[in-house]
């Protein structure tokens, strides 16, 4: 009997596309077509498709050492990136610790809390996401098809609402006020602030809807946080680098964190993520305490400094923020034409397309039809929500106007070929 091996099922394709290769915005396929991508590999290839910068960096650095493992050795690499995240790191957040992926980062940063405070619970918001693995998993509120099946998930997780308005039907101040009032109840009901090590949010929700967390809510987390003495932890693996026409997306607020998460966008596809926080802060978490065979790899991190120049030199910050109102402009005009589209929002280069029935519940069949149609018409998008209702755009930080301009043309065409 022949036998052959496929890819497991549980990776669920958004595509049938295979990549032949990719540069700046564009993924040329197998089939011989080219596709505008506005999904950068879920928010992470910031420098668009194999920068020659970042491919260079790379290419260099795995000529002089690959894994050097950073509790045995250290490598140029990682000094380097650590002293150029002191240039975007919010003040006083001196200490960088290194691993993998998000969920790492998001992992290290609990432990290092629950260390800092001597607290146990942490506090998420609704429809937030954290990662896959299962502490991850357990912070991850963004649809229960994340931790469906596989329970017990780790305790001492307690979900507060996040303010939706356009989903409550309530403006942005009525909706900040509900879910700043709801969590004071928490406090009373489930964990008392004195139990209380975190609050975990998302700047800008990413897996959970494509929704800017509006700055009052931010900043009242941060007044809780500094009258509890609870740390704020934003987790800015989706928001940050750039992403939201600002460094980190938290920075459209006046609150800063205690402790930053990063990673996606930071090395334009590379594998590496950091936590930040105070010098003082660290030094609550005993050595040894964290850490991981590939944490802070060199060939990622000479990948990481790369980006970081690219992102400063060629003003992508400045892009994002530019090119993202051109492309909220363009989306909220096609949404004049198309009522299935509820609501269109965002900061920078991440935005949502909510489609909603006449009646205004969540539509998903409308959204997948969208989201595969547009891959017909050279356009890669992806969905998200907890009921999947979202489209998202995530272009890369390098995306011309031209290229804005065709993807909205694209994602015009899918809309009627969907909606007849
Ligand atoms: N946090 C956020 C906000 C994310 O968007 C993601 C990934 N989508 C993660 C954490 C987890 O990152 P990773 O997949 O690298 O583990």
């Amino acid at each position: 009997m022949e036998r052959m091996t496929t890819l497991s099922p549980i990776l669920k394709q958004a595509t049938p596309v295979v990549v032949d290769h990719a540069r700046g915005s564009w993924i040329h396929g197998t089939d011989g077509q080219d596709y505008l991508d506005f999904t950068t590999g879920i928010g992470v290839t910031s420098t668009g498709h194999c920068h020659p910068r970042v491919v260079e960096a790379a290419r260099e650095q795995v000529g002089k050492i690959i894994h050097a493992q950073y509790t045995t050795v250290m490598h140029q690499p990682l000094l380097q990136l650590t002293e150029m995240l002191g240039e975007v790191l919010p003040a006083g957040l001196d200490s960088v610790f290194y691993a993998n992926s998000g969920s790492e980062a998001v992992e290290a940063a609990i432990r290092l809390a629950r260390m800092a405070t001597g607290r146990p619970n942490i506090v998420v918001f609704q429809g937030g996401f954290h990662g896959r693995t299962v502490a991850a998993a357990s912070l991850t509120t963004a649809g229960t098809r994340f931790s469906a099946g596989f329970s017990p998930l780790m305790s001492g997780v307690h979900m507060a609402p996040f303010p939706y308005a356009y989903r409550y039907g309530w403006d942005q101040a009525t909706a900040v006020e509900f879910a700043l009032r709801e969590l004071d109840y928490l406090f009373q009901t489930r964990t008392s602030p004195a139990d209380t090590a975190a609050f975990l949010i998302e700047p800008v929700l990413g897996d959970g809807g494509y929704l800017p967390t509006p700055p009052a809510f931010l900043e009242g987390l941060r007044e809780r946080a500094d009258r509890h003495g609870i740390q704020l932890i934003f987790d800015e693996v989706q928001a940050g680098v750039g992403r939201t026409g600002r460094f980190w997306g938290h920075e459209h607020s006046a609150a800063t964190p205690d402790i930053i998460i990063t990673a996606k966008g930071i090395a334009s596809g590379f594998p590496i993520s950091a936590i930040a926080a105070p010098s003082a802060t660290m030094a609550k978490a005993w050595p040894g305490s964290q850490g991981g065979t590939y944490g802070g790899n060199a060939v990622s991190a000479a990948a990481a400094v790369a980006t970081l120049e690219v992102i400063q030199e060629e003003g992508l910050v400045e892009n994002s923020r530019v090119r993202g109102d051109q492309l909220q402009a363009g989306l909220k005009e096609i949404q004049a034409r198309f009522p299935a589209i509820g609501n269109v929002r965002g900061l920078g280069l991440m935005q949502g397309i909510e489609f909603t029935a006449s009646d205004g519940t969540p539509d998903p069949t409308t959204a997948a039809a969208v989201q595969q149609a547009t891959t017909g018409q050279g356009l890669l998008t992806l969905t998200c929500g907890p009921a999947g209702n979202v489209v998202r755009l995530i272009p890369a930080l390098v995306v011309t106007e031209e290229e804005i301009a065709l993807g909205l043309e694209r994602f015009e065409a899918a809309l009627a070929v969907v909606t007849g």
